[in-house]
């Protein structure tokens, strides 16, 4: 009965939000049949290649106070650090040499950091490796600043917008945070000619089926070339700390939903789902996700950029990351590679 959704949806790459929630709310019987269906649009598109992105974890510094989030300004129990400018583009040059083609500069909203700061970081990353894309993902910040970034040679910007229901958005932030302002940033970057990641936790506390299902067709709607899932995990420091954590096998399904829908994207198989699942991230692949961020920061740093309990992969050096996930990743019958791995806009392999 359900067979024919996921056939039509994978043949028009649009449902309904009424039907996206037939299959959620079924997805028991029709599961292997979608992740096969997925599986198989990636590989069209993508070959069996996976990319792998530098992850630069540079600050836990943040303004804000997003209740889900352990680096949230109001979590007195953490140990705040900052990489200086110097120590990111380290940070690069040593993945340069692992083979990663793309680095993400991930952190909190920090105010330390100006506008120049981040513009010499991206300038001489860019300027020594002309061969690599810089990703951002700084949260939300002014056309301005956006535009800045851009033309100091940012490729990308990962902003998450968390929930597509404005009033489900406010139970996950502060009044000082507003779903208006995140729909604003993802407008700018879109338009700033920034290739554009946008997301949401599977399981985040209040979220209904019929949220996830209004995610689908938010989405398709924005055409995001990224779109980064991962299930909601509490960290005990938050005001969510006794809250449920996310299902790995619904952030499974959706990865396979999101990919028949927008058969193009780069979606990764994300730390958190491979927190929830210590198998996630492969299952995330076979599912129909084709991207892997693998953690660069220094070893020392790494433990207290804790967005939530337990996460993985907080003590390797990225080089055994590496391997370790190239060995995983190979059970799939994928193969990880070292392409800048661009959106591939209308090219099949
Ligand atoms: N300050 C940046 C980066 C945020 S951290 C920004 O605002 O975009 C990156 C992502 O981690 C967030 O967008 C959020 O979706 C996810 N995240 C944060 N806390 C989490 C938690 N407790 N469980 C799962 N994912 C979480």
């Amino acid at each position: 009965m359900y067979k024919p959704l996921i056939d039509r949806l994978e043949r028009q790459n649009i449902l309904t939000q009424d039907e996206y929630l037939l299959l959620i709310e079924n997805r028991e019987t029709i599961r292997e049949y979608a992740y096969e269906r997925a599986f198989a649009v990636r590989r069209k598109y993508y070959g069996n290649k996976v990319f792998i992105r530098g992850l630069i974890e540079f600050s836990n510094y943040c303004r804000n106070n997003c209740y889900y989030c352990g680096i949230r300004a109001g979590n007195n129990n953490l140990e705040r650090f900052r990489l200086t400018p110097d120590e990111i583009i380290d940070c690069a040059k040593q993945g340069y040499s692992l083979g990663f083609r793309t680095f993400v500069l991930q952190g909190g909203e920090d105010a330390h950091y100006t506008d120049d700061d981040f513009c010499f970081v991206i300038e001489n990353i860019k300027k020594e490796f002309p061969d690599c894309a810089v990703t951002l993902s700084l949260g939300e910040r002014s056309s301005e600043s956006y535009k800045k970034l851009r033309q100091a040679g940012a490729d990308r910007y990962l902003l998450r917008h968390e929930t597509c229901n404005p009033d489900h958005y406010k139970k996950l932030h502060p009044p000082a945070m507003s779903y208006e302002n995140r729909l604003r940033c993802l407008e700018d970057l879109k338009r700033l000619g920034y290739q554009t990641g946008a997301g949401f936790m599977v399981g985040s506390p209040y979220q209904t089926n019929a949220d996830l299902a209004g995610e689908l067709v938010f989405l398709k709607k924005l055409n995001p070339q990224m779109i980064g899932i991962g299930p909601f995990l509490p960290h005990k420091d938050t005001p969510f700390k006794d809250m449920a954590a996310g299902s790995s096998e619904m952030t499974l399904f959706l990865i396979s939903l999101i990919r028949l829908t927008l058969p193009q994207a780069l979606i990764p198989a994300t730390t958190a789902l491979g927190t929830a699942d210590p198998l996630g991230r492969e299952k995330g692949i076979l599912a129909g996700a084709n991207v892997l961020m693998p953690n660069l920061s220094p070893v020392k740093t790494r433990k207290k950029y804790m967005l939530y309990d337990n996460k993985i992969c907080t003590g390797d050096e990225a080089a055994a990351c590496i391997e370790c996930l190239a060995r995983r990743i190979k059970k799939t019958g994928c193969e990880i590679v070292t392409d800048r791995g661009d959106y591939q806009n209308g090219i099949q392999c």
